[in-house]
C-alpha cells in the first residue's frame, strides 16, 4: 500500500504534529483504497487519461523537411533537415510520427526509410502526431513484420543498434505476416 510511504522519517516532535495533520487525509485515502483491494480505481484513472485510438497507415517514412520542400517548396532552415520525421502517404498527405524508439528505427536504419510500409499506430485527441505500435513491410513478396533481432540472445529489439545484451551486432528481421483470410503464398 502507498499509504505506508506518505510519512518520511523526521524528529519526533515534528513527526507528532504532521501526523496529527495528516491523519484525517491518512484515513480518508485508506477508506478509499481499501474496498478494492487492488489498484483498479487508479488504474482506471490512468487508462481514462492515455486515451488514443488504433489505425493502420500506409506509405513511405521521410523527413519532414525534405517531403515539404518536395510536395510543397516549403523550404526549412539547413539545420532542420533531419529534425522530424512523418509518414507520407500515397495521396501527399503526412503524418507526424513520434519519435520513441520505434520511431527513431526510422532514422537509425535507413533501410526502413526506403520500405513501403504499413503503420500500426496510435492517435491521440487533439495530435495529429501518432505513435508507431508495429512495423510492417509491404513488399511484392508480402506483408512482414519488421523488427531487430540477437542470433545470440534471442531478443527483438526495436531499432538498429549493438545489441543491449552482449553488446553485438543485430539484424533486420522479417517474419511474414499470414493474414486470416488470406495464406501465404510458398
Ligand atoms: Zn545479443
Amino acid at each position: 500500500m502507498r499509504v505506508k510511504h506518505l510519512s518520511p522519517p523526521m524528529s519526533a516532535p515534528a513527526n507528532c504534529v504532521l501526523v496529527a495533520m495528516l491523519l484525517p487525509s491518512v484515513i480518508a485515502l485508506a477508506v478509499a483504497w481499501l474496498p478494492n483491494g487492488d489498484e483498479s480505481r487508479l488504474q482506471a484513472a490512468e487508462v481514462s487519461v492515455e486515451k488514443f485510438t488504433t489505425e493502420s497507415l500506409r506509405g513511405r517514412v521521410v523527413f519532414t523537411a525534405e517531403a515539404m520542400a518536395r510536395l510543397h517548396g516549403a523550404k526549412s532552415v539547413s539545420e532542420a533537415a533531419e529534425r522530424g520525421l512523418a509518414l507520407e502517404t500515397p495521396d501527399g498527405r503526412l503524418v507526424p510520427l513520434l519519435e520513441d524508439v520505434r520511431g527513431r528505427a526510422f532514422r537509425a536504419d535507413e533501410r526502413l526509410r526506403h520500405m513501403n510500409v504499413e503503420l500500426l499506430v496510435r492517435r491521440y485527441p487533439n495530435s495529429p502526431v501518432v505513435q508507431i505500435v508495429t512495423l510492417y513491410e509491404i513488399s511484392a513478396d508480402g506483408k512482414f513484420e519488421i523488427d531487430y533481432w540477437c542470433d545470440v540472445c534471442a531478443i527483438a529489439m526495436f531499432e538498429l543498434k549493438t545489441c543491449e545484451c552482449c553488446q553485438g551486432d543485430i539484424e533486420l528481421r522479417r517474419r511474414r505476416v499470414v493474414e486470416a483470410n488470406k495464406p501465404a503464398s510458398p
